[in-house]
């Protein structure tokens, strides 16, 4: 065994570099060609097709069946061109990742002979069963069924041979039974209330965008020392392992050069997402050793996030052609960085206004700042929901964890911005009229913002000049979880907002002051949201609980946040989710993290009793031997006092032999009531109480072992031998 692990990092370290594949074009050649983008419809479209599409698709109407048949021919004719064989409705189910299901185009024609086929109704509807997928309960009803309709504002692609087409995934009687259903329905909210407010503060525009940029961090390990890792296997994550002696303590890693294996593994994935239209701008090293980071060109919201899910299924595919494996989960490694994928957002409008940008005019910013403070409103009535929708089992691992954001939400605003909120909120009515003391609080928003660029890695939510970091979003995520949450919350607030200054102006108060007087009632209410300080730290812990911001650290109980009142109000109000989907969605986040935790605590149970303590037992006994032949080679006296040593070295092999069997044996039993409970939330807590606080105990004691067993004998790939790719 202990061979076969040095042969493996041997191969490890001595892999040739395979070179990315050879394009010979511009990226701007061939970026989008395997995309059924504009530019293609264009081309395969007549003119009058292609303009009802587009107007369907911005101003969200329906498409006629009509509209769909010449859609779907020109769609397989391209699609055809480019080598597709098959077609697919692409879907995001309540899991980690993606579903497809393909089907060729082929159909019977002559007895004996096949044709291509793909028509209008293929494109708009199917009904894929897809039974297994997560539900929560919406589709144990008599009317089973689960529909995948086409989502015409994010276009069709060509994966291999394979036409993809992105549709939401819905039951017989209208449930979103995935995320894509849910975010449409959040970016709808957002877009036409920020619309509305726009028209009530004299913006010019006729349609509002939600902006996403994500940020999506990784690590690389070898295949092979992978593949002889049954945790990183079935968790994506090590449950046991001792620090390397050296990881990220000299910062060397961060920015540094990359090594010429993972640029290779960079430049191959690169040209494949740029096929495939996603517009990959910045890669670069991260903090821990083999950790990565990719990150686009911001997009639109919905957009953006089939991107991202896209990005993560090429990174899985593209890693082992150069012997790697991605590690998409966010605590792959105790005691160095976990992952993150921070999501930057805003929006914008038709016209090129960024809605969070300050701008030129006393008018500008005030537009600003309203935007500004309804997000803080928004996130300080929802900051328990925001970050139940970032909370998961492996998340868990990370924020927290003195790297990642803490486990409450906050904003940070920076120094600037702070003082500017605080002038408003303490200005009276009188000198807000007189035109030069506006323009000192509001209007010198741009020179000051200039300097505002320090920023605050321990915040959850953070301004960053002309949009917000929402940091606390995991790495293997589907960010439409906390897109939806974040776009929903705000669409809600602003909506408030609008009626609030309605009701004023009508009711004759001065518009602008009427604003003024709003902002500066909500400035003073969402003020326990803004924090610029150090969220690592024990004070802002206790701080953060008096101001009356959600501390729970328990994920089960964090999804309770959905359930609350106030959120069910809001997701009904906005039309995003109604109360069936909301419990039935939590339904599958408890399951869910039962699942994760459970399939843990198994690996670690096997891993601990079948390959740790019988090598720790063999160890243990050659240690007795040599103990036992030295009595022949000493003295009594001598001997006693060097057995000493040696058989206190013994008993404490035994003693954390002995406690890993105890500490796994309980942890079985915890398992074993858990799996009694059959309503999922009370599982899930079960779960999180009793069954996971054995993780550290068990590992604690492993590491203490991997440390005083013979290094030959030790099974798994060590933290030294996974974490350093040459
Ligand atoms: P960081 O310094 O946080 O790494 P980057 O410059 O790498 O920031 O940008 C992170 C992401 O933010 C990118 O995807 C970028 O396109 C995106 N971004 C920039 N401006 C905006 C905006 N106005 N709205 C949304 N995302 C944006
Ligand atoms: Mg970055």
């Amino acid at each position: 065994m202990a061979n076969l692990r040095f042969h493996l990092v041997k191969e490890a370290f001595d892999h040739q570099v395979v070179p990315a594949q050879k394009v010979g074009r511009k990226v701007s050649d061939y970026y989008g060609e395997n995309v059924f983008n504009l530019s293609t419809m264009r081309r395969y479209l007549t003119s009058g097709v292609y303009r009802k599409l587009r107007q369907s698709v911005e101003q969200g109407g329906s498409i006629s069946p009509d509209i769909a048949e010449q859609v779907a021919r020109a769609m397989k004719k391209w699609a055809m061109r480019r080598g597709a064989t098959h077609y697919t409705h692409w879907f995001h189910p309540l899991n980690d990742g993606t579903a497809e299901k393909h089907d060729a185009f082929i159909q019977h024609a002559d007895p004996g002979h096949v044709i291509e086929k793909f028509n209008g109704k293929l494109l708009v509807q199917q009904e894929p069963d897809a039974s297994s997928f997560p539900n929560g309960g919406i589709r144990n009803t008599f009317e089973a069924r689960g529909y995948s309709a086409w989502d015409p504002s994010s276009p069709a692609f060509i994966v291999d041979d394979t036409l993809c087409i992105p549709t939401i995934f819905i039951s017989y009687t209208g449930e979103a039974l995935d995320y894509k259903t849910p975010l449409l329905r959040a970016l709808s909210a957002v877009t036409s209330a920020a619309l509305d407010t726009c028209g009530l503060l004299d913006v010019p525009a006729g349609k509002v965008v939600s902006n996403l940029g994500w940020e999506q961090e990784y690590f690389l390990v070898d295949e092979a020392l992978f593949s002889s890792r049954p945790d990183l296997m079935m968790c994506g994550r090590t449950i046991m392992g001792h620090e390397s002696a050296k990881n990220q303590q000299l910062e060397d890693h961060y920015f540094g050069s990359i090594p010429k294996r993972v640029v290779e593994f960079m430049k191959d994935l690169e040209i494949e997402a740029y096929r495939l239209g996603v517009p990959l701008k910045t890669r670069h090293n991260e903090v821990a050793p083999n950790q990565f980071e990719f990150a686009p060109i911001y997009e639109e919201t919905n957009l953006a996030v089939d991107h991202n899910l896209i990005l993560m299924d090429l990174m899985r595919k593209v890693a082992p052609k150069h012997h790697f494996r991605v590690l998409l989960h966010e605590k792959p490694f105790a005691g160095i960085n976990g992952s993150g994928k921070h999501c930057n957002w805003s929006l914008s409008t038709d016209t090129g206004i960024n809605l969070f940008s300050p701008g030129k005019t006393p008018h500008d910013n005030l537009v600003f700042v309203a935007f500004l403070v309804n997000t803080l409103m928004a996130v300080y009535k929802h900051n328990a929901l925001l970050k139940a929708s970032v909370g998961s089992a492996g998340n868990a691992y990370r924020l927290g964890a003195n790297e990642a954001p803490p486990a409450i939400i906050s904003v940070f605003l920076g120094n600037q911005l702070t003082r500017i909120l605080k002038e408003i909120e303490s200005s009276d009515e009188i000198k807000l009229g007189d035109k030069a003391r506006l323009n000192l609080n509001i209007g010198l928003i741009p020179e000051l913002m200039v300097d505002n660029t320090d920023r605050n890695r321990t915040s959850p939510f953070a301004f960053t000049g002309n949009r917000f970091e929402f940091r606390a979003v995991g790495s293997s995520a589907n960010c439409a979880c906390s897109m939806i949450v974040l776009n929903t919350a705000v669409a809600g607030q602003l909506s408030d907002f609008n009626a609030a200054l309605r009701k004023r102006v009508e009711g004759g108060e001065d518009k602008i002051k009427a604003v003024y007087s709003i902002l500066r009632e909500y400035i003073g209410i969402a003020k326990p949201i803004c924090f610029d300080g150090n969220g690592y730290s024990d004070e802002w812990k206790q701080e953060a609980a008096s101001r009356g911001l959600d501390c729970e650290n328990s994920i089960p109980l964090q999804y309770d946040a959905y359930l609350r009142p106030s959120s069910i109000e809001l997701f009904k109000q906005t039309g995003v989710l109604n109360e069936k989907e909301l419990h039935a969605r939590n339904e599958v986040k408890w399951e869910t993290y039962t699942k994760k935790i459970q399939i843990e605590a198994r690996v670690l149970g096997d891993l601990a009793l079948n390959h740790i303590i019988p090598v720790a037992t063999r160890y243990q006994s050659a240690l007795l031997d040599n103990l036992y032949k030295l009595k022949t080679l000493y003295s009594e006296e001598d001997y006693r006092a060097l057995s000493v040593v040696k058989s206190d070295k013994i008993k404490k092999i035994e003693s954390y032999m002995d406690d890993i069997q105890t500490f796994t044996d309980a942890m079985v039993e915890a398992r074993k009531v858990a799996n009694k409970i059959t309503a999922e939330r009370e599982k899930a807590i079960a779960y999180h109480d009793t069954v996971e606080p054995y993780f550290s105990k068990i590992r604690n004691k492993i590491d203490k072992l991997e440390l005083m067993v013979d290094n030959e004998l030790w099974p798994l790939p060590k933290y030294r031998e996974l974490l350093f790719i040459r």
